[in-house]
């Protein structure tokens, strides 16, 4: 163990607050987490600097915070509670322990606002470029997570906030979907449930395919985020549901649910109804003259 680890792990230990599920955390060779009787969630996205964010420009404690809040959001998605956060990192060498503490504290500061406890991770050093994995492992009732493939032919799909354009900034200070989703599940009528992670249009056939069912879209009712790219209003759309890293909730509830949702609505996170499933396959646009046209499953795909 390097002093830059044993450093960094030491301060980590001063830093974490407890709770109930978490007996044991940072400081053994195994983290304990007590979930009885719930179900563990668990879900892991890894950062790469030039892929996910560039250091360049953005600072440390930026990269570590997207770094736990990309989970958090899929955490959201499941209609899970986060419980504990597993970080391992890829420190280049020379960065310095700075920049690990700073990374650090990105991650502990959205950690600390989720009630999320860092329970563990690995530290290396290495000559490439910068690298984040974090886990994160969630909580949820039994036989109560949201599925991808929970969606009905007659439900309504709606989406949280507004699309599009995140790479100007919104891809590194989101609120994750937690709350939203705690409400959801106590509220209790949701179908179907996906992150907008990859773009609206690639998440949704996600959530046709895995449903069995065909999802219709109006296109007068995309909420394009003033972020949005380009400069005619059928460009800011394809923004809005081709650029990714919303990190919005794609949703589907029965119709019948719909004045109880935006009946007791508490947040200031808009809420649109976009569309809806119907019987059958594939993802398609409604053009307001009613026409149909397929929706091409654009959005962001990861190059190798
Ligand atoms: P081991 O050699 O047994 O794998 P380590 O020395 O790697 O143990 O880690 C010691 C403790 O510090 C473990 O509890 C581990 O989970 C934790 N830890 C190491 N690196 C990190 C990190 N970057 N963030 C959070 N916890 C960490
Ligand atoms: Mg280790």
């Amino acid at each position: 163990m390097s002093r830059i680890e044993f450093d960094l792990i030491d301060w980590l230990r001063t830093q974490v607050a407890g709770r109930k599920e978490v007996p044991l955390g940072i400081g053994d060779d195994g983290a304990l987490l007590e979930l009885d009787p719930h179900t563990a969630v668990i879900v892991t996205d890894m950062l790469l600097d030039g892929v996910h964010f560039d250091l360049k420009t953005v600072p440390p404690f930026l990269a570590g915070r997207k770094a736990l809040a990309v989970n958090l959001s899929d955490i959201a998605a499941m209609g899970a509670e986060a419980v504990a956060a597993f970080v391992s990192v890829a420190i280049p060498k020379g960065a310095g322990s700075k920049f690990a503490h700073e990374v650090h504290q990105g991650i502990m500061n959205l950690a600390a606002q989720y009630n999320v406890v860092l329970a563990g991770g690995d530290t290396n050093t290495w000559s490439g470029p910068f690298v984040v994995n974090v886990a994160v492992v969630g909580q949820v009732k039994k036989g109560r997570e949201f599925r991808r493939s929970a969606g009905k032919s007659g439900d309504l799909l709606l989406v949280t906030g507004a699309l599009g354009g995140s790479i100007t900034g919104r891809h590194l200070t989101f609120e994750p979907c937690l709350k939203e989703a705690s409400w959801l599940q106590a509220w209790g009528h949701v179908h179907a449930t996906i992150d907008v992670s990859d773009g609206l249009a690639a998440d949704l056939h996600h959530v046709a395919k895995e449903s069995g069912v065909r999802a219709v879209v109006d296109e007068s009712a995309i909420p394009v985020h003033p972020d949005a790219a380009g400069s005619t209003l059928t460009e800011r759309r394809v923004s809005a549901v081709s650029d990714g890293e919303d990190f919005e909730l794609l949703f589907s509830i029965p119709a019948d649910s719909r004045e109880s949702l935006f009946g007791s609505w508490p947040f200031s996170r808009a809420l649109t109804v976009i569309g809806e499933l119907d019987i059958g396959a594939g993802c398609f646009w409604r053009h307001p003259d009613g026409s149909q046209s397929p929706m091409l499953p654009q959005g962001w795909v990861h190059e190798f």
